[in-house]
């Protein structure tokens, strides 16, 4: 039966898979900022994002020691900046020690989790490993009937993933997770796997996202693009040109400070340099 699925699922990739830029390249510079773009950002905004930043970065090494104002602003419409800067972190870790090419190797650089690892170890370096992110465990979930928690999930995408064709099998999911099986009214009609599908009413529902008006998180997103648009300025002026509450500014301010983000010169709140 998994095999007879897998087939009909890679059959269906190779006639739909979705034309992204970074899949026709095994480059891992670029797979590894298609992939940290596309957390929590929705693919259609990414690409474009995407295809600037590589004209801007073609290498890490473009990236390591780039000025960090000029990034915050390429940056701004994909939102959590934090991600950028934890890409330039990383970027100066391979341009000084190179690559690494396993999924513990590729874990170990600066906001690399387990999932993005193991789509940069499988995408770019060939390594059959399931890059496991909650299309997966929703599709593979319905397959078996029942939600799949994490060493269930990970056995069952061991035993169903091919090795000889690891990338499309893992690119396959997150189309199919995209396009028919959605987390709510999967379409199943036009699904090319339904024969082997036990339960499409299992539901992982995603993890809610705390809410963004008045967060600190909007206050680290406005200040980071208020000093890369306007260079260094005060804290009571950052409060003013955001428009945000003092007290949300201040704590933002004050995280940005310990994860050395930003420094005070002279009385005045400046991005740190890269
Ligand atoms: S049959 Fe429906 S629930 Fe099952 S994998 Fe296809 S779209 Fe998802």
């Amino acid at each position: 039966m998994a095999a007879e699925r897998t087939s009909a699922l890679l059959d269906w990739y190779r006639a739909n898979g979705r034309d992204l830029p970074w899949r026709s390249t095994s480059d891992p510079w670029p797979i590894l900022v298609s992939e940290v773009m596309s957390q929590q950002t929705q693919i259609s905004r990414v690409v474009p994002a995407w295809t600037a930043f590589m004209a801007r970065y073609p290498t890490p090494g473009d990236l390591a020691g780039s000025d960090r104002a000029e990034l915050i602003r390429l940056w701004a419409g994909l939102g959590y900046q934090r991600r950028a800067l934890n890409l330039q972190h990383a970027a100066a870790v391979i341009d000084q020690q190179g690559w690494p090419t396993s999924v513990e190797g590729l874990q170990k650089l600066p906001g690399v989790g387990p999932y993005t690892a193991a789509a940069v170890a499988c995408f770019a370096f060939s390594v059959p490993t399931a890059a496991i992110d909650t299309n997966l465990k929703r599709i593979l979930s319905r397959w078996h009937g029942e939600p799949l928690e994490a060493s269930a999930l990970a056995r069952a995408a061991e035993s169903e993933l091919p090795p000889e064709a690891a990338a499309d099998w893992s690119q396959a999911l997150m189309d199919l997770g995209a396009e028919v099986c959605r987390p709510k009214a999967p379409r199943c009609g036009a699904c090319p796997v339904t024969d082997w599908c036990i339960d499409p009413t299992v539901y992982e529902p995603p993890p809610r996202q705390s809410r963004y008006e008045g967060s600190v998180r909007q206050a680290r997103a406005a200040i980071l693009k208020a000093l890369a648009t306007n260079g260094p300025t005060s804290e009571p002026r950052l409060v003013s040109s955001t428009g945000l509450d003092r007290s949300t500014v201040s704590a933002a301010v004050n995280a940005l400070e310990r994860e050395s983000v930003l420094v005070r010169q002279d009385g005045k709140l400046a991005l740190a340099p890269g």
